[in-house]
């Protein structure tokens, strides 16, 4: 039982607010980005700094209370929240800090990625993140981070240079290659198993302006596009990056009227080198596109492009595989389903996953998928939960489909939870590795609200 003699003494060691059931800002503190989540947690605990965090973690050790680990709270099954246990909010741990000289940002562990690209955009500095920059950092940077540098730069993993960690026993750790590199190891894409991180270093890129947005064709054309795009993409230099979608045109401006509400298919370019003009020409002059939104684009507009039409609490449902090719069936399969998108909120990506981040070794990091070309998720989203069964039925028909022509795990920050199985399908080789470094720092699988990979 936590009655108000075991709160008072937490409550007020704490900077920051410590939220119950009972407190006006209860409601809206517990919802996180995905409206499909519904927990109801014991407490919520909005740290301001490293010494709230020992704290939190601390307390919630000795009164056995299960744990989550908040930052942006994108996450797809909503693990950055529980229910009836102890929420650690991060989201007030929100500071970064470039340094021009070195090229890196320090990032505290509650910030989005919207606050790193206006950091370091003021230098021509960049860190390859992902698409939407309303997303934490502390969930995307510690499962992978795929983006529209990743070609050029590599994941998100690649670029963290060291954490700061408080651990399961309250230990505050720095894990870097030269501290705790076992930790250090497992961190870069092992998730939040391993702790609660306070604050990121990043290695930064200096990139200012992009050549980039989308071409968008017809579905009469999807095959031929996406036919041609499984050719051009991995023979393309680094600094070209596109992903695939199937997508619905928003109702609304900058789009041409008579294109609102249009299914389509399309590339979401990122360019980043010199004459992307003369890269992009031979698909412009094969397949003139009905929509070129491609152009010069400072590098956070186009990180925050997709921002508008994804605002928090709409209902998703995810699925995901990492792709090694798309064969001519897998091209029929993405026809038939990408075709039947169920809501305009609902898309399919296909986001490679090659050019630099394939170059880091098998086994530098967790991520078990070097040797992938694309990760590939289908997402059916909308703001009505009377749409739920609708999106999620979409989902997983079309997961169903291609699920056979993929090469067998996903990204771990593309699923929702679904199981031990599929957490070993994604680490493969990896796995043990982790469960041995689980068990060194966190023996009682005290952080478990998460792709949980069990101690060993
Ligand atoms: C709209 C949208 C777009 C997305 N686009 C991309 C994309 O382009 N590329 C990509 O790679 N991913 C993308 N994702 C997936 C995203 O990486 C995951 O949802 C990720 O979990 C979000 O991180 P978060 O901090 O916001 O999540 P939260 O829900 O806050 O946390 C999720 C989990 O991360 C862990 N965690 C978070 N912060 C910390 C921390 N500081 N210390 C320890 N553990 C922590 C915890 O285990 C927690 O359970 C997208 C998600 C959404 C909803």
């Amino acid at each position: 039982m936590l009655d108000q003699n075991t709160l008072a003494p937490f409550k007020s060691a704490l900077r920051g607010e410590l939220i119950t059931p009972e407190d006006p800002a209860y409601e809206e503190a517990r919802k996180v980005y995905n409206g499909m989540i519904n927990k109801r947690p014991r407490l919520i605990a909005r740290c301001t700094d490293v010494a709230d965090v020992i704290e939190a973690v601390n307390f919630a050790r000795q009164h056995k209370l299960l744990v989550s680990v908040r930052s942006g709270g994108h996450n797809a099954g909503g693990l950055g929240i529980c229910d009836d246990g102890l929420v650690i909010d991060l989201s007030r741990i929100r500071y970064t800090h470039v340094d021009p000289e070195a090229m890196t940002v320090r990032v505290g562990g509650g910030c989005v990625w919207g606050d790193v690209d206006h950091a370091t955009h003021a230098f021509g500095l960049a860190v390859p993140t992902g698409i939407i920059s309303t997303t934490g950092v502390g969930g995307l940077a510690l499962g992978g981070g795929i983006g529209h540098l990743t070609r050029k730069c590599g994941l998100t993993i690649d670029n963290i240079l060291a954490v700061d960690m408080v651990l399961a026993d309250g230990r505050f750790v720095t894990a870097s290659e030269r501290h705790h590199a076992d930790l250090y190891w497992a961190i870069r894409g092992g998730g939040g198993n391993f702790g609660v991180v306070t604050s990121f270093l990043f290695k930064a890129h200096p990139i200012h302006t992009d050549y980039a947005g989308p071409m968008l064709w017809d579905l009469d054309r999807a095959a031929d596009i996406l036919a041609w795009y499984r050719e051009f993409l991995p023979k393309a230099h680094d600094e070209i990056n596109g992903f695939f979608a199937f997508l619905t045109v928003p109702p609304g401006p900058p789009f041409p009227e008579h294109l609102h509400n249009k299914k389509m298919c399309g590339v979401v370019w990122c360019c980043t080198g010199a004459a992307p003009e003369e890269a992009l020409a031979p698909v412009r002059k094969a397949f003139p596109p009905t929509l070129d939104f491609v152009g010069p684009i400072p590098h956070p507009a186009v990180q925050s492009m997709f921002d508008p039409i994804y605002p928090p609490g709409l209902q998703w449902y995810w699925k995901a595989d990492f792709i090694n090719e798309i064969s001519d069936e897998a091209i029929r399969l993405h026809v038939k389903n990408g075709t039947k998108l169920p809501t305009m909120h609902s898309t399919m990506h296909l986001y490679p996953v090659d050019g630099a981040a394939s170059r880091v070794g098998k086994s530098d990091t967790p991520w078990s998928y070097r040797d992938a070309k694309w990760a590939e998720v289908i997402v059916g989203v909308d703001p009505d939960p009377a749409k739920k069964d609708t999106i999620t039925r979409w989902a997983r028909d079309y997961f169903d489909d291609l699920h056979p022509h993929s090469a067998g795990g996903a990204y771990v920050n593309f699923m929702m939870e679904e199981g031990e199985d599929r957490v070993r399908a994604t680490y493969r080789d990896s796995y043990h590795r982790l469960a041995v470094i689980k068990a060194r720092y966190d023996p009682d699988n005290f952080f478990r609200v998460n792709q949980n990979i069990r101690p060993h």
